[in-house]
């Protein structure tokens, strides 16, 4: 039997929430079905005023929610859970319509970050930690920072917003939610669902376009940046945030190799890393851009990560079956587009077409770029859709260094039956997370950083409410003991 509706949730109008209200706006934006092109609904732009007041709001919110304790948080945040178990399917819809992602894995998603992280990051403790010293007991406590601003990203609406608002909350900050304006809807009715038991303020949402992030990353009364989205971004951020020394959590792009050793059991090993690069559409941020294959092996493998890849059907988001749905959007579609077309200007050897196949919506053929030179623009960019490389390599040394030679460092996969030649691989590779014999797989419960230009510092993970926090150490001495040093 289907949970309860406690309160009535409209799917089909959506407000900011500003200070616990529901707010409309003079000027609206909208979001497209990337399986048919059509216009999804108006959604308010926030005005400067509704962004002030929102800041306010979470500023004022913060006295109060601060002081409550960390059971008290968790107690109100399962509540929420709770409210929105009734309205999991229509999220589910949401992100099925706003992304194109395919029904089984939408539906995924918002299972996935609206009951699991609940439960993962609502029980989560935090004590605070005793050290003695020759002359004095320090106390190790965590402090909330204040406001979060949480900026999202569009390829896991749902996923990225409860990933930083969750930790955010529970560490006693209050938080505002940026959904990016090619997918808001998810996240505005997700925080909409919140108001009524969390207090006014604590959870805010804002809808914009260009002006609201930089707006939000500049404004003194905001204490943390908690971001994912791409390099380019993630480094205007951190140049923003640089001028009140705000503290900053950037996830940002990968460039990811999967090194696919000459002992691997091929009919096994192919269809799993071919579903790394193309899972989302290829939209993953630690998925597969990179395919590295031994030597002794490439034809066999390429053959048959081939064959995998003409088994995914492909088409629009509700149809049954589908595994690899629409580009999300027409600015990342063209971008697609045109890392396939400078392949085939450069004579590039292409498995599949990169063709248009359904006219109406933004959809692409899987395709396996084979033996791309190391410079060119399919190896060296992040292309975010479902196309991706695939080359040889002779020696360790050389497949780590070609795996290395990269800007960013977000993760990597490596296949083989010899855990040894795995682990020696993985060690020496210069990225935040390595999968041995899997593709990549994101979990809530395990920090998830990059290397190099993949960001700063870890969401996830026991750890999580602390990286909403700032330390404060008390020193205790008896009184009168203190000696002068
Ligand atoms: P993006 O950088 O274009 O946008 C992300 C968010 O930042 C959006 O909400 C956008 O409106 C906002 N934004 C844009 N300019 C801003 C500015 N100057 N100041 C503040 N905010 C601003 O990224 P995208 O296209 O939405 O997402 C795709 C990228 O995100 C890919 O590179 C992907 O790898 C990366 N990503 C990383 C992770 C991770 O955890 N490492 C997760 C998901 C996506």
């Amino acid at each position: 039997m289907a949970p309860a509706r406690t309160t009535e949730v409209d799917f089909t109008q959506f407000y900011n929430i500003v200070n616990g209200e529901k707010r409309s706006s003079k000027e609206f934006l909208h979001g497209f079905n990337p399986s048919t092109q059509q216009d999804l609904w108006d959604v308010p732009i926030a005005s400067a005023k509704d962004i002030e007041d929102t800041i306010q709001a979470a500023k004022t919110a913060f006295k109060s929610w601060s002081k409550t304790t960390l059971q008290e948080r968790s107690v109100l945040l399962k509540k929420y859970a709770a409210a929105i178990k009734p309205y999991l399917g229509d999220l589910g819809d949401l992100v099925m319509k706003e992304i194109g992602k395919p029904k089984g894995f939408a539906h995924h998603e918002a299972h996935y970050a609206c009951a699991e992280a609940f439960e993962f990051f609502t029980n989560l403790t935090l004590e605070d930690e005793v050290v003695q010293g020759e002359d004095r007991e320090y106390v190790l406590r965590y402090q909330p920072l204040g406001v979060v601003a949480a900026i999202c990203p569009w390829n896991y609406p749902l996923g990225q917003a409860t990933m930083k608002f969750l930790p955010g909350l529970m560490a006693g900050n209050t938080v505002i939610v940026k959904p990016s304006p090619f997918s808001p809807y998810s996240a505005l009715k997700l925080v909409e669902i919140a108001q009524g038991i969390l207090p006014p303020g604590v959870l805010s949402v804002l809808n914009g376009n260009d002006n609201l992030g930089p707006l939000l990353t500049t404004h003194p009364s905001i204490a943390k940046i908690s971001f994912a989205g791409s390099v380019a971004t993630g480094k205007k951020i951190a140049e923003a945030a640089a001028k009140t020394l705000k503290r900053v959590t950037l996830e940002l792009g990968g460039n990811d190799a999967t090194i696919v050793c000459k002992d691997v059991d091929i009919e096994k090993a192919a269809p799993q890393v071919i579903l790394g690069a193309f899972f989302n559409t290829g939209q993953v941020c630690a998925g597969t851009k990179r395919i590295y294959i031994h030597e002794d092996i490439y034809p066999q493998f390429l053959e048959a990560i081939a064959k995998a890849a003409r088994s995914f059907k492909v088409g629009a988001s509700d149809a049954e079956g589908v595994t690899i749905g629409p580009v999300q959007n027409e600015m990342q579609y063209n971008k697609v587009k045109s890392i396939f077309e400078d392949s085939k200007t450069q004579g590039h050897k292409t498995i599949g077409n990169g063709a248009v196949i359904d006219k109406k919506g933004f959809f692409f053929e899987p395709t396996i770029v084979d033996q791309p030179p190391a410079n060119s623009r399919i190896v060296t960019e992040e292309q975010f859709g479902p196309i991706v490389p695939s080359m040889p390599w002779s020696t360790e040394e050389e497949v780590i260094e070609l795996a290395n030679d990269s800007e960013m460092g977000l993760g990597a996969s490596v296949w083989s039956n010899d855990l040894d030649q795995a682990t020696r691989i993985a060690k020496q590779l210069d990225v935040g997370s390595v999968h041995i014999n899997s593709m990549e797989k994101v979990s809530i419960k395990i920090p998830f950083g990059g290397h190099k230009e993949s960001g700063i510092g870890v969401e996830g993970g026991p750890g999580a409410i602390k990286t909403y926090c700032d330390l404060q150490v008390l020193h205790y001495y008896k009184a009168g003991d203190a000696q002068v040093h």
